[in-house]
């Protein structure tokens, strides 16, 4: 028997109609929802990706602002910017397309973006309100896969979830919204011992590693609910993730495909967690 496949492009489609209705309405109040992106440098992948969040603001009526820097630019630069954007009302969420070039502190530009529109969901007044269990902003990607196992019907409380990966903006918020739901969560790194006993022990996993095709069949549990989170380049040009994907799909009971799975649901909960922000402008 082969997995059900999640498809993160119908489900998107289908939040984004949502999406544009409450849009129409909220710009039909006088609130035009605005989402500021903010590129410095020439990586390819983050100019696809930045042109993907506008290219989703417009189909969904919201109003985008992109700001594109020389990789060299003085920081100072664009904290001024962000600065600015903070002030403007007509702004409601602002992002800056990481990596940022090693001249740059990171950690303080994500600060530097004001806590009430930071729709990326990584200040860390948004990371505390996540762990406290009330979240402002969730950040996107592991929001998105949150969505996707509401869309599956996979019984959360009590499940056994194994996450790939510590990062801060998919490893860590992912095992708190999965704990807020009552999940028994392992998280895996780099260092973890004999990762496939835990990825076997499953009934949710979820993959967001950076690493091709790591996840096989053998690590999967019978019947699992599978998510993958990576998106890797092959030799070849085409794109995959850190599941593979022909082996783990003759053993998962849902999972998700790469590209088409959890990638298009990220750049629909950033509309969602920018549409939010323009409401609660209102309130
Ligand atoms: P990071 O590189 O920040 O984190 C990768 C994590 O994987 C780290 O915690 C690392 O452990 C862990 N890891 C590395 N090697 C192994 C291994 N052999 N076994 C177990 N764990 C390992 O990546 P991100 O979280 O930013 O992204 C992960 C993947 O998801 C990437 O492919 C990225 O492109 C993709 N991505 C996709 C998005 C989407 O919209 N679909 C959005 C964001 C990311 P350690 O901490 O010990 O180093």
């Amino acid at each position: 028997m082969t997995a059900t496949i999640l498809d993160g492009n119908a489900l998107s489609a289908h939040l984004r109609t949502e999406l544009a209705g409450r849009v129409a309405a909220l710009t039909a109040r006088g609130v035009q929802p605005c989402l500021a992106v903010i590129l410095v440098g020439e990586d390819p992948a983050s100019a696809v990706y930045v042109r993907n969040k506008v290219a989703g603001c417009e189909k969904t009526g919201m109003r985008s602002i992109k700001d594109v820097y020389a990789p060299d630019v003085d920081p100072a630069v664009v904290f001024a910017r962000i600065a600015e954007l903070n002030a403007d009302p007509a702004v409601h969420g602002i992002l800056v397309q990481l990596p940022l070039p090693r001249h740059f502190d990171s950690e303080a530009v994500l600060e530097a973006i004001a806590p009430e529109k930071d729709v990326d969901g990584f200040h860390a007044e948004n990371i505390g309100a996540l762990m406290q269990g009330n979240p402002r902003f969730i950040p996107c990607t592991p929001y998105g896969v949150m969505k996707m196992l509401e869309a599956g019907h996979v019984p959360l409380k009590g499940a056994e979830a194994v996450i790939v990966g510590r990062s801060n903006i998919v490893g860590k918020p992912m095992a708190m919204l999965l704990l807020a739901q009552s999940c028994t969560v392992t998280v895996c790194h780099s260092q973890s011992k004999d990762l496939a006993f835990h990825t076997r022990r499953a009934d949710i996993l979820v993959a967001a590693v950076g690493k091709a095709k790591m996840i096989t069949g053998d690590m999967i549990k019978p019947g699992a609910t599978v998510i993958d989170v990576g998106i890797n380049r092959l030799p070849d040009g085409k794109l995959c993730g850190d599941v593979d994907f022909e082996s783990a799909k003759e053993v998962a009971g849902l999972i998700t495909p790469v590209p088409g799975g959890v990638g298009p649901m990220t750049i629909t909960m950033l509309l969602t967690n920018t549409l939010e922000s323009a409401e609660r402008t209102l309130k």
